[in-house]
């Protein structure tokens, strides 16, 4: 019988009684396979009104009789079996009806300890965890095997116990107990004849902590030092599969608190957590296509793909379904990142594959959609060549650092901007891994400095500074291209070469305020344009009308026209005139 089996053997002139109840014998007892092999110990309570498993069970071996409900939920639901933990007992509970779940539970087992019954129980979930594997590969389990000593732990001295070099691995069962050089050994505790223990230990007892060993890797006599990992842990940031938090994660939190526990090192500012922060990358799905009749996956040789946007099956000439999915032989939807690198390359193909998605969500694999990618970057080389080209024509003028006392309005405004990427990318980069919005921020980054190039209004060394600035924040992203763009630019400047990776990561300075203000101009009560004047000329009136009216709105508006008054409220950006 299967232990999903829920058959049952009522025991004949067999009943038990409640020990609440020590006089009433009406409880009657089933021999059955269905009961959890290590919940209780072989004889256990089953309780059909309360209990979704008793429920089935009780229903399929006593089906005429009635099932008894002794705890009523707080709102009940008609016909539906209460398995809640927060109701009320009811009625038929006698002297502990009315109590809650949790009040009525506590008076029964105090009850029971009144009367020598039982006692509180802490239930722990938690099981042994069996360290102990029958493969070569694993650290061996420091323990001699002796014949009249018993189990005897390898001396301190002798540790670790390694691996033996070769080993038959081809063999069936445990190589390691096929190696006779191995096996025998001497008993540490009476010099005879003994063997090891030829098992090894769960890989997870060393995945659990290599992070620790890496605060202090030299050292011979300690697993490591406790300043060395009180100092450097817990680890920042750990990046991986979110199959890692499962069990990986969950050791190396164990093991980590009970190092800590044994004071091997401080526990850190956690509570001795070995991990600050996880991120759970997510999975590259690739494009598959399917037959549309019969969901068939079509092989590459399947499929016309002559008009990328409109895919069909060879065979039927029917429109092929695309699907993303988890990446699989069967599914014949693979990608292979060489073939990409050696297509678009290597920055086009790591930007493009942090374009794609945040970090921690899928990432549906298209790779015509990298052609973004490669004319950013063609962007960004080309803005370099003319800003070369500029240094030669302006004779190294543009080299010369303007002051940023005295910027334009657009020169203020390019300079704004700039900062404000800085803060956005940084903050991408070391704070909330959006790395996506990154690659975003690099190309409105570009296309602002391209902008800024063209301005008859902005000096060519502010925009050679932002241009070098772009280059500093891709150089982790797109390192090959930042390169190059910062090597010619040095060239360019007749400056020595040194690596864009020597250079520190661009901070953000404070954003300036414009000297400029954009004042709306009202007419006769009318907002009619908005004109960009200095502070001044909340100071000086005298200058508003003849510089309004050298701009195109102002001569539309204003020129030719009888002039009442002129308002400029200080400190408002209004100036208003009316008019006759
Ligand atoms: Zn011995």
């Amino acid at each position: 019988m299967t232990q999903d089996s829920k058959i049952g053997y009522k025991m004949k002139d067999f009943v038990l009684s409640n020990p609440l109840n020590p006089t009433r014998f009406d409880i009657p007892v089933f021999v059955a396979p269905y009961v959890i092999s290590d919940y209780g110990s072989g004889c256990v309570m089953g309780c059909p009104g309360h209990d979704e498993r008793d429920h089935e069970f009780w229903s399929l071996n006593a089906p005429k009789e009635e099932i008894k409900v002794v705890v009523s939920p707080k709102v009940s639901i008609e016909g539906a079996l209460f398995t809640g933990k927060d109701g009320f007992l009811n009625d038929s509970c006698g002297r502990f009806s009315g109590l809650s779940s949790a009040e009525g539970g506590k008076k029964i087992v105090d009850e029971l300890l009144a009367n020598g019954y039982g006692k509180h129980a802490v239930e722990w979930r938690i099981r042994d965890w069996l360290i102990s594997r029958q493969r070569f590969w694993g650290a061996p389990i420091p323990m001699v095997h002796c014949k009249s000593c018993g189990i005897v732990p390898v001396p301190d001295a002798d540790l670790p116990v390694l691996l033996p070099k070769t080993n038959n691995l081809s063999s069936s069962g445990n190589p390691l107990a096929l190696d006779k050089e191995f096996v025998h050994t001497k008993c540490p505790s009476c010099g005879g004849g003994a063997h090891r223990d030829t098992d090894t230990m769960d890989t997870f007892m060393d995945s659990s902590w290599y992070f620790f060993r890496y605060t202090d890797p030299k050292n011979q006599k300690e697993i490591f030092s406790y300043d060395a990992a009180s100092a450097l842990m817990p680890v920042d940031i750990y990046i991986g599969g979110v199959e890692h938090a499962i069990l990986h994660l969950l050791y190396a939190r164990f093991i980590s608190k009970f190092l800590a526990s044994q004071g091997l090192w401080s526990g850190g500012d956690l509570s001795g957590e070995p991990i600050r922060r996880l991120i759970t990358q997510g999975m590259v799905h690739g494009k598959t296509y399917n037959d549309a009749d019969t969901g068939r996956f079509l092989k590459p040789e399947e499929r016309d793909i002559n008009d990328p946007s409109n895919p069909k099956s060879i065979l039927t000439g029917k429109p092929a379904v695309i699907t993303y999915e988890k990446m699989s032989k069967s599914k014949y939807n693979g990608s292979d990142p060489g073939e990409c690198i050696s297509k678009h390359g290597a920055d086009a193909t790591r930007a493009h594959i942090i374009f794609q998605a945040p970090v921690s969500d899928v990432l549906s694999w298209d790779e015509s959609k990298i052609v973004g990618i490669e004319r950013w970057l063609a962007k960004v080389i080309a803005l370099g060549d003319s800003l070369c080209a500029e240094i030669i024509t302006s004779k190294g003028e543009i080299l010369t650092p303007i002051n940023k006392k005295h910027l334009t309005t657009e020169e203020l405004d390019l300079w704004n901007s700039i900062q404000s990427q800085i803060t956005l990318i940084t903050n991408s980069m070391e704070d909330v891994y959006s790395m996506n919005t990154s690659i975003s921020n690099y190309m409105i980054l570009t296309n602002t400095i391209i902008t800024a190039q063209k301005s008859r209004n902005i000096s060519g060394n502010i925009v050679l500074e932002s241009y070098e600035r772009l280059i500093k924040l891709m150089a982790p992203v797109t390192p090959s291209t930042a390169e190059e763009c910062w090597e010619k630019i040095l060239k360019s400047s007749g400056k020595e070469w040194t690596s864009v990776f020597t250079q520190s990561w661009p901070r953000a300075e404070k954003m300036r305020e414009s000297a400029d203000v954009k004042f709306n101009v009202f007419v006769n009560g009318k907002m009619k344009f908005v004109f960009s004047g200095t502070k001044e000329l909340y100071e000086d009136q005298s200058k508003v009308f003849d510089l309004i009216c050298a701009t195109e709105e102002g001569r539309k508006f204003i020129l030719g026209r009888a002039i009442k008054k002129v308002i400029v409220p200080p400190g408002r950006a209004v100036i208003s005139f009316v008019l006759g």
